[in-house]
């Protein structure tokens, strides 16, 4: 359908469950939308450096290293994996006693109180403070990936550690306080309620139809590029504007099970679509996060948990309708977000 006639809908989407309404009346044209608040990391020319400890040299001011890339010290690193040093969940505290795998059904109801038990580690995805995760060739990415999966399969030998969230703020209105590119994770001694009602969602779709919602979308109309493990979409029922998910092709659970080729084809994937969102959107503040299975998902789950890496720019606040309904109200179509990012080129 053409953008001028679409009219106002509400779609639901198939791994959230999440109702969104679609009101381009709400906005200018898809084409016209631009972050008011685009985020450049780098002093211009001529200004100060600020001081960072994500900075090749600054080492000694950072918490302590989890690992380097590469591991031979003698060689300069590319990319740091350290502890946080103002975490939001402490390495240093007792552990939840271990559960029964079903506890979680079983647990009471009602109001708890644990010791802030966790792991939150940083990425510093470079040692260069002006250069931006897409400014990495495809191989960096890659490797930034790689790093991410390591970590996770170490936090995964814990038997405490029941998920890990794989994020990545960029610029302050996206919750980044670092200009510095880098990432985070916080391995959490429960499974989130978000990642609980994901699985639920999925599997309510699962037990109807008997497909995973993520192995088939609906349209090639939401489609921005593929590449031979990887497809770039605007979900179906995008909650933002220019939300982009890259899904495995093959139904996978685990992010950290992930190879050194798909992670560089996923790698060269998600620098174009940083690349189309920054050129199209003028440089927005973003977050990406990683959507994963539970450590130790019963067989009986896998085959409607599906991982899948989610975009979301930040061109707009959470209003009071949000916050109180949980449903967003979106102005532009998938549809169209994805037609402008199909066809918006981007030298890489
Ligand atoms: P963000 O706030 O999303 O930009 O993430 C940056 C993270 O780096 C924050 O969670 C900080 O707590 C953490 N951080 C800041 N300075 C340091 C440091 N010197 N060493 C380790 N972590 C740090
Ligand atoms: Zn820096
Ligand atoms: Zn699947």
């Amino acid at each position: 359908m053409a953008e001028a006639s679409r009219t106002t809908e509400a779609r639901r989407d198939a791994v959230f469950g999440r109702w969104v309404v679609f009101s381009p009346a709400r906005s200018r044209r898809p084409n016209d939308l631009k972050s008011h608040n685009p985020t450049n990391p780098s002093p211009g020319p001529g200004e100060p450096r600020p001081s960072c400890p994500f900075c090749a040299g600054r080492e000694s001011e950072c918490a302590p290293q989890i690992f380097r890339v590469p591991p031979d010290g003698s060689l300069p690193w590319r990319i740091r994996v350290i502890e946080n040093l103002y975490p939001a969940l402490r390495r240093d505290l007792e552990p939840p006693p271990a559960a029964a795998p079903d506890a979680e059904a079983e647990e009471e109801p009602g109001e708890r109180a644990v010791p802030g038990f966790g792991f939150h580690d940083v990425v510093i995805e470079t040692p260069s403070h002006d250069v931006r995760l897409w400014d990495l060739p495809a191989e960096g990415v890659r490797d930034v990936l790689l790093a991410y999966a390591a970590r996770v399969r170490q936090l995964a030998e814990h038997p405490a550690v029941k998920y890990v969230q794989v994020f990545k703020n960029h610029g302050a209105s996206a919750g980044a306080s670092m200009a510095h590119s880098h990432s985070q994770m916080l391995g959490t001694p429960f499974v989130p309620p978000s990642v609980t009602s994901r699985l639920n969602c999925m599997k309510e779709v699962f037990d109807r139809s008997g497909n995973c919602s993520l192995c088939d979308f609906r349209s090639k109309d939401i489609l921005i590029s593929e590449t031979p493990n990887f497809s770039a979409i605007v979900p179906f029922a995008a909650s933002y504007p220019f939300e982009i998910w890259i899904i495995p092709r093959q139904h996978l659970s685990y992010f950290h099970e992930i190879d050194q080729d798909k992670a560089l084809d996923l790698g060269s994937l998600l620098k174009t679509m940083l690349q189309k969102l920054s050129k199209q959107l003028n440089d927005p503040p973003f977050n990406f996060m990683i959507h994963s299975a539970p450590f130790g998902l019963s067989s009986s789950c896998l085959p409607y948990a599906h991982w899948f890496l989610q975009i979301v720019p930040q061109l707009s606040v959470i209003g009071g309708f949000e916050l109180g309904s949980g449903c967003y109200i979106n102005p532009v179509f998938p549809e169209d977000a994805a037609k402008i990012l199909r066809e918006l080129g981007c030298s890489s």
